[in-house]
């Protein structure tokens, strides 16, 4: 990277600057030439101003500040390797936020190293008589991004109770995420084994607070527990027997006991073996005698890939998985890795067995790490433990098999996704998915950043691909060779079942998922259900023009079935319809993409047909769901793309017992602009004059529209309604009460505005006792770690029973008069209108309010980072002259309720 950057301070870049953004922290330098004779570099420092650093820093420059004036022509920002470690930070790394800020003012964009040295030579060359710069052609990326399903490890020793110096929840499931692995199985043998209910719950605990991805967990057979165990069947990922040496207290050596654990644990339950060599026949003929499957875990050699293809074969109920470190590891490495590193059990294997293993890679049902930490300490001791980590290498590994074309991505997508989930009934994990750069060339080093074992027996090893970034139930986990998830994002996924996101509709869940012997042809719409996009990766849609969308994937991968070349080179895309030297995204795939995205999903979200009346019925993966929505929609709209196909024929009523100019146009607008129509109801002209009831009302109206949108001046009156009405109803505010979609809105804007909602200080100004925007958004909030002000006069402060709701979730409040005090920590200042009718006198009234008054003045005060809100409309709370600074988002605001509300609509209707 010095190279580069001497390079480029001798550049003859005309009068053009660039920002160049290497180091991991607050300064970046930039470089400039000022004019055609002077060789001078100008060294600038820029800043973020995070939460973390509430001292402003005068001299540093905000970059947004930079972009917005336009003042570079050009940003490099390169990924740093292994840069900054282990800091996580709960807003977008700098990297990230560099990089968006560039796209977000339109700077073009360099984020590879390749690119920055062939721009740097190409200037060279060219010397001084270097073109201005094409943006839609400087700007593409050399990075050639595959996107595939987030992965399944289905054999995972998390260390967790027990010997958390070696792994604990919070570093297996960061190492897991780092490798692409989203959803992890984690097996019995800690100390205490779970082998009880007792244990179970203990595990469960932990997993429950450690975990950053999903997971499910394993109990253990013992010689005893055959008929208690099989009661936890339906919680657990399955049951695991012990039957060789290894690295446990559970091996059990009876065959009765293996019989009764065979024919106790129900035959829909996942059942996994540890069995080596002669044990593996001895186990497939129980398990046939029993009438039940069996999956097999870590095969290794010759002699028992090749019972087990003979099992499949004759129809048997078996499955299998491969570990990497026998498919990539032979005993020709022992003498390089040293007899006390290389101790594993299964034993590494010949290269004859490898080769085995390689050639029925068909018999393979999946791959999975046995991901076993010990410290490298414990390694080199006298009495070293069997085990390898393998989380972080798993997928660069299978990556670089793919590249050298010893497996298709077919292989790799069946063996670490499908197959996983049918074996173990696991459920979908919606809006989740892994880039991979298939091109980046790297070498494994001594151990990966985030397992404790501190050590890899691939280090050394040159690999080709490598994880680009993950997203986690439409949270980024993983970019920038960070992991961005905190402890206890994680979920068991074998409670979904129980919750909302109720994750297979009944009948892809096949109920004999375990009865098929052999890998059947993977199941078409598993892998469509991820033809969403976030809002990162929409915007990855607009500039990156090698990301491959998991449509677009799958239907290549899908050819793949029948092609003998596995397609893997998709051919590039452009950015701008104006680049048309090569070739073009065609009309027909924009189409098959929109309908795949918009089209009827699995409905995964529970909203359809649902009333919204008020915020407590939202759960955190519906705000995840609605924003993503809406920020899909948001792309559609600002490129101009159809969205007529979403809601045609639908009708919505719209029906205003109090007026209201902004939430009426914004749902009428966001109906018409899924191709839907309005009727309009209100109290002045119609029946209602004549004294016709709301009830009545209500149900007339439903028997016209297929959604009804409703504001009414008494609260609970729309609770009321909602009992009459057979279609779904949306609260549009109800007198002091609910305002739902305004809540959302809100907090969308904070997301789209900020990056982030978590860790963010939001101050609530104004009057706080009447008005119900604040009341939803406080109560909404509560969904996120954030900290919340309240600012207002003694007389209209927050009601108690919110205080009450908000403190009983754990959430940090501060109340506060004054809002100068308050205004220099404060990320999002959320202004309310203060009502004159709630003083005795005018005076009272002017002292009140001129305390909050935003004034370009007052927010010299303010952090430059920073967004002030307002539900509208505002009387005199915000100054006009501040309209104009970027902080201002109130309008910005009203646009981003009609994306909201759109996405609202298509859901409950059943079409998004
Ligand atoms: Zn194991």
């Amino acid at each position: 990277m010095l190279d580069c950057l001497n390079l480029l301070a001798h550049l003859s870049l005309r009068d053009k600057k660039v920002g160049w953004g290497s180091l991991p922290r607050k300064h970046v330098r930039i470089y400039n030439k000022p004019s055609e004779n002077n060789e001078q570099v100008e060294s600038v420092q820029w800043t973020f101003e995070n939460i973390d650093d509430i001292t402003s820093e005068s001299e540093l420059i905000p970059l947004a500040e930079f972009l917005s004036k336009k003042q570079f022509d050009l940003v490099i920002n390169l990924p740093m390797r292994n840069g900054g470690a282990r800091r996580v930070s709960s807003f977008m790394t700098h990297g990230y936020r560099t990089r968006r800020l560039a796209i977000d003012y339109s700077i073009p964009l360099i984020t590879d190293v390749k690119c920055t040295k062939l721009l740097v030579e190409a200037i060279r060359l060219i010397g001084k008589s270097a073109p201005l710069m094409k943006t839609h052609i400087d700007c593409m990326t050399s990075r050639h991004l595959i996107k595939l399903p987030g992965l399944i490890d289905v054999h995972v020793h998390v260390r967790e109770p027990g010997a958390t110096h070696k792994e604990d929840y919070a570093s297996c499931t960061a190492a897991a995420l780092a490798g692409g692995v989203t959803l992890i199985l984690a097996m019995p043998n800690t100390n205490p084994a779970v082998v009880d209910e007792e244990s179970f719950l203990t595990v469960k605990k932990l997993a429950k607070e450690g975990a950053r991805c999903d997971y499910g967990l394993f109990v253990g057979a013992s010689s005893d527990n055959a008929s208690s165990i099989s009661e936890l069947a339906n919680e657990a990922a399955g049951l695991k027997m012990y039957l060789n040496e290894t690295f446990t207290t559970l091996k059990l050596n009876d065959l009765s006991v293996w019989n009764k654990h065979l024919t106790h644990w129900p035959r829909k339950a996942p059942l996994c073996v540890h069995a080596e060599s002669q044990t593996t026949a001895a186990i497939i003929l129980l398990a046939s005698l029993a009438n039940r499957p069996v999956h097999i875990c870590h095969v290794a050699r010759k002699e028992e890939i090749l019972v087990i293809k003979t099992a499949k074969e004759k129809g048997l109920k078996i499955t299998c998985e491969v570990c990497p470190h026998h498919l990539f590891l032979s005993t020709k490495d022992i003498p390089k890795l040293g007899a006390n590193k290389s101790q594993v059990r299964p034993m590494l294997v010949s290269a004859e067995d490898q080769q085995a293993l390689w050639d029925n890679i068909h018999v393979i049902d999946c791959f999975a790490t046995d991901h076993a930490p010990h410290t490298i300490e414990e390694k080199l001791s006298s009495n070293p433990p069997p085990g390898f980590p393998g989380l972080e290498t798993l997928l660069p590994l299978l990556l670089d098999a793919v590249n050298e074309g010893r497996l298709t991505m077919e292989d790799l997508i069946n063996k670490l996704y499908r197959n996983p989930r049918r074996i173990f009934s696991l459920p979908d994990q919606y809006n989740t998915y892994v880039e991979v750069d298939m091109d980046e060339e790297w070498t494994i080093p001594e151990a990966m950043p985030y397992s404790k074992a501190r050590w890899t027996p691939f280090a050394g090893r040159k690999v080709r691909g490598a994880v680009h970034r993950v997203v986690l139930r439409g949270e980024v986990a993983y970019v920038d060779r960070q992991v961005l998830l905190q402890p206890g994002y994680g979920q068991n996924v074998r409670e979904w079942d129980k919750k909302l996101f109720a994750p297979l509709p009944s009948d892809s869940r096949p109920s004999s998922a375990l009865d098929r012997p052999i890998s059947p042809l993977p199941h078409q719409n598993e892998y469509d259900t991820d033809g969403h996009t976030n809002e990162i990766f929409s915007k990855l849609l607009a500039t990156d023009n090698k990301v491959h969308f998991g449509l677009e994937t799958h239907h290549d991968l899908r050819q793949s079935l029948s092609s003998p070349v596995p397609p893997l080179v998709v051919p590039t895309r452009v950015r701008t319809e104006s680049f048309s030297n090569q070739q073009e995204r065609p009309k027909s795939r924009t189409d098959v993409y929109i309908q795949s995205e918009l089209a009827p999903h699995h409905h995964s979200h529970g909203l359809v047909g649902k009333h919204i009346l008020s915020v407590d019925m939202f759960h955190k993966d519906h705000l995840n769901y609605i924003f993503n929505l809406a920020q899909t929609f948001r792309v559609y709209v600002s490129k101009d793309r159809s969205l007529d196909n979403v809601l045609r024929g639908k009708v919505m009523a719209s029906m205003f017992y109090e007026v209201s100019t902004r939430t009426c146009c914004s749902f009428s607008a966001a109906m018409q602009r899924l191709g839907g129509r309005v009727v309009y109801m209100d109290s002045n002209t119609s029946s209602v004059k004549k004294g016709e009831t709301l009830a009545d009302s209500i149900s007339t109206l439903a028997s016209y529209s297929d959604v009804i949108v409703l504001r009414h001046p008494t609260p609970g009156s729309v609770i009321t309604a909602s009992q009459h009405c057979r279609k779904p109803l949306i609260n549009a505010g109800d007198g002091i009460g609910e305002h739902p979609t305004q809540a959302l809105l809100d907090i969308y804007t904070i997301r789209e505005e900020i990056g982030t909602v978590n860790g963010l200080v939001i101050t609530l100004v104004g009057d706080l006792k009447n008005g119900r925007t604040v009341h939803s958004l406080a109560r909404l909030l509560t969904l996120y770690k954030v900290h919340l002000k309240y600012v207002s006069p003694d007389n209209l402060k927050m009601p108690s029973h919110i205080v009450r709701f908000v403190s009983e979730k754990g959430i940090h409040q501060q109340e506060f008069s004054s809002l100068e005090e308050v205004l220099p920590y404060t990320d999002v200042l959320y202004m309310t209108r203060i009502q004159r009718e709630r003083f005795d006198t005018e005076e009272e009234y002017k002292e009140a309010c001129g305390h909050y008054i935003v004034t370009p003045k007052l927010m010299t005060r303010a952090k430059r980072r920073m967004i002030v809100m307002h539900p509208l409309p505002r009387v005199f709370e915000i100054s006009p002259e501040f309209d104009t600074d970027p902080r201002a988002a109130y309008f910005r605001q009203v646009e981003y309720g009609m994306y909201v509300r759109m996405a609202l609509l298509a859901m409950v209707t059943g079409r998004c």
